[in-house]
């Protein structure tokens, strides 16, 4: 195992750990429910996660306290922003108790949450600014009725998202971060409408590649919009420039319009991989600990809470899962054999 720089305050005893190829884990991505009630096409295709899919019961899942005892745990070795997703996360009740319980962790900066809007009120909105949420992301993928409800499966209307963006944004988060999935063939005829619409907004519109994440979505590499793509039809429209990453590992790449009018990113995981940044764990909704978003297997964390195991142990746990890790699988996905499936985790289970 390799070891990094030693921490102050409450951090103080532990040695920080860095994987087999340098990296330090910065990040934790915390999944706080698999169920979702959109059924978009790339990540939870109804078809597959019909009125019959067998979702994690409750039981299993962990608890405000036992999430928060493991971000305690994990900011001992290093994590300093945490993510809240899931499945969509403002489907679990209280969630802003949550964000509350997390706000004072020592050494926890920046909690952020990505949802899909469809529950988010003005009300929930304020609620979760007032429990300490830094960010919001809102995941939208067109402007147009008919291409949106086709992609998010359950014929959800734009209108509704917009009004969630505007609650953000009137709750006081900004900017207000908005994803767009392309995928080629159903939304790529949207990216200068969405670039226009959200242009001078306040809110920061990123382009997402298409990703083969699970193994449900039927990905093809045929259907990615490669970002190079997607940044030369909008600098045809309105030229742009490049702005420096605000910190190392930044999983965007930002541009901004020349004319002032804000700036976009592209998040380009398949066309151009940024695994040797990586510095993010994720864990899912039922406590299993997983160090890249394409893994096949994890480390059941919960067992170990509700075994009865003390704090030394579960970090010992987690600091050498870490310094084991080795994986880079979007720069080895262009090596793999096509056609020959590999296990993943969904999407909708670890969340984005
Ligand atoms: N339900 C929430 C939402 O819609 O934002 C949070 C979870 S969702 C899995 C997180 C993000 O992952 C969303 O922006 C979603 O569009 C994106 N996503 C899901 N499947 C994807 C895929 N196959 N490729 C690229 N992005 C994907």
């Amino acid at each position: 195992m390799h070891y990094a720089r030693r921490m102050p305050d409450d951090r103080a005893r532990v040695v920080q750990p860095v994987d087999t190829l340098g990296r330090p884990m910065r990040d934790l991505r915390i999944s706080v429910t698999d169920r979702c009630n959109f059924r978009c096409t790339y990540c939870m295709p109804k078809e597959l996660f019909g009125a019959d899919h067998a979702f994690l019961p409750r039981a299993s899942l962990l608890t405000f306290e036992e999430i928060v005892r493991l971000a305690r745990l994990f900011a001992r070795l290093g994590v300093t922003k945490l993510r809240l997703t899931g499945g969509e996360p403002l489907v679990r009740r209280n969630i802003e108790r949550l964000v509350a319980m997390l706000a004072p962790t020592p050494g926890i900066t920046d909690i952020s949450l990505t949802t899909n809007g469809s529950l988010l009120s003005a009300a929930k909105a304020l609620s979760l600014k007032d429990a300490g949420l830094g960010r919001i992301t809102v995941s939208l993928d067109a402007l147009d009725d008919a291409t949106f409800k086709a992609m998010n499966g359950v014929g959800f209307p734009v209108g509704r998202v917009l009004e969630a963006i505007d609650h953000a944004l009137a709750a006081g988060f900004a900017p207000v971060k908005v994803n767009m999935v392309v995928k080629r063939g159903a939304n790529d005829h949207c990216i200068e409408q969405m670039a226009e619409h959200f242009r001078g907004s306040g809110c920061i519109l990123r382009f997402i590649e298409f990703m083969d994440v699970g193994t449900t979505n039927g990905w093809r590499m045929q259907d990615v919009v490669p970002a190079a793509e997607v940044l030369q039809r909008i600098h045809a429209r309105w030229p742009i420039e490049r702005v420096p990453p605000n910190y190392p590992g930044e999983v965007a790449n930002r541009w901004r319009y020349v004319d002032g009018a804000g700036e976009i990113g592209v998040i380009a995981s398949v066309t151009q991989p940024f695994c040797r940044d990586c510095t993010r764990a994720r864990l899912s909704a039922e406590g299993v600990l997983y160090t890249c978003l394409f893994a096949a297997l994890g480390a059941n964390l919960r067992d170990l809470l509700r075994a009865g195991a003390d704090d030394a142990a579960i970090v010992g746990r987690i600091a050498g899962i870490w310094g084991g890790r080795r994986d880079r699988y979007s720069e080895l996905r262009s090596r793999q054999t096509p056609g020959v499936a590999r296990k993943k985790i969904e999407m909708s289970y670890i969340g984005g």
